[in-house]
């Protein structure tokens, strides 16, 4: 089956035989020479599917120069786009060694190899290329935007702080502090990982001072604190966050309730809960949900949420009748929201919980940096349970 590559080829064949006819027709044939053969011979290799040989004979046919350079750019940018990385690689690299291109050309040409590179999973070579361009070029901020791609997928946070102040100095108008502030967490937890725990804290401390910086470095000062046993300074950042009505609730009030329950200060926490949700009542839905998904039980705050959502939840409503159930006695009451928790937990567990604000992307755990979009701190969490698939199956059932 001839694939698209020969199509694409055939088109750029016939094209420059029509061209070459035309010159030769209208032209002055001393400086045309007739190249049919040399068409029909591309063709010929393209006919029997042989691609790379159709390539190569193409590059032989048509030397680069001002008025083919950009075919040849085409033709290998398809390539690549194509997943053929080797083809464009053999393209960008026959007119990066003509030598009677002007440097801008040369510069291009350096920039789409580069590409072609990282692309193909080659990134040592893709970084030699992209830091020479960065350095004084017509490509450089480009490639200052690639050089981060790179350093943000080997997971060279140091660096990619570097390369996105270089952005910063040039660009000037867009701050990078937010996803500098993130490679610096990332330093903070593998420094924590290595138990250097000094180095974790001196690493946060050292951005909070800015501006555009992410509310992560609070959650992770908060588990250096709780890893040193300091449970007073992390409850103090993870109230802080709920208080700001932050989405990051579910990162947040499941450790805050565990240091209450493990200083046995329950009441304490109901009593906070309760200036939390007087300032902000909206919070009540993310409460609930939070507590449901993560087994918070004993906070007689917390079962006011659920008991609420569950009234409040229309979808839920199909299914039983929260008032009977909130009304009846002590112990049918109690044994009937334990069920309902825990089925709800078992749907909100079996669906995605956090979604990609740009791209739609969803996972079960929170990520930082959505690994489709690679935009930073863009998932929210849902906070309710989706009854979807249920519904379309009662529905299907009755
Ligand atoms: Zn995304």
């Amino acid at each position: 089956m001839p694939t698209e590559s020969t199509f694409i080829l055939a088109a750029i064949f016939l094209i420059l035989a029509a061209t070459g006819w035309l010159l030769g027709y209208f032209g002055e044939r001393d400086e045309q020479p007739p190249l049919n053969i040399d068409y029909l011979k591309g063709l010929n290799f393209l006919l029997n599917e042989q691609t790379d040989q159709a390539v190569e004979h193409f590059l032989e046919m048509v030397r680069v120069d001002n008025t083919t350079i950009e075919t040849h750019f085409a033709l290998g940018n398809l390539f690549r786009k194509r997943g053929e990385v080797n083809r464009a690689i053999r393209i960008h690299q026959n007119i990066i060694a003509r030598p009677d291109i002007s440097s801008e050309q040369r510069n291009h040409a350096f920039y789409s190899l580069a590409r072609d590179y990282q692309h193909a999973g080659l990134l040592d070579r893709a970084e030699i290329l992209f830091i020479r361009l960065s350095d004084d070029s017509e490509y450089k901020l480009e490639a200052l935007t690639k050089l981060i791609d790179i350093y943000e997928q080997e997971k060279e946070w140091q660096k990619a702080i570097g390369v996105s102040k270089k952005s910063y100095k040039i660009k000037g108008d867009v701050s990078f502090d937010h996803q500098i502030s993130h490679y610096i967490c990332e330093l903070a937890e593998e420094a924590a990982a290595n138990k250097d725990y000094e180095k974790a804290s001196s690493l946060v401390k050292s951005f909070k001072s800015h501006n555009k910086k992410t509310l992560r470095l609070e959650l992770v000062s908060a588990k250096i604190a709780l890893i040193l046993g300091d449970l007073n300074s992390a409850a103090n950042v993870y109230c802080d966050i709920l208080n700001k009505n932050s989405y990051l609730i579910t990162e947040s009030l499941p450790l805050l309730f565990d240091i209450y329950t493990k200083q046995d200060r329950l009441i304490e926490f109901d009593a906070k809960l309760s200036l939390i949700l007087e300032k902000n009542p909206k919070m009540m839905n993310a409460i609930a949900y939070t507590a449901i998904v993560s087994d918070i039980n004993g906070s007689n705050i917390i079962d006011l949420c659920i008991e609420r959502y569950i009234q409040d939840d229309n979808a839920l409503s199909e299914f039983i009748s929260a008032n009977d159930i909130i009304r009846s006695n002590s112990s049918v009451k109690i044994e009937t929201m334990a069920k309902i928790r825990q089925g709800l937990k078992v749907l909100a567990t079996s669906n995605p919980r956090y979604q990609c604000n740009e791209c739609g992307f969803s996972s079960q755990k929170l990520l930082w940096q959505c690994p489709s979009c690679k935009q930073w701190e863009t998932q929210r969490p849902f906070l309710s349970v989706k009854f979807d698939s249920l519904l379309q199956r009662k529905a299907i059932d009755s």
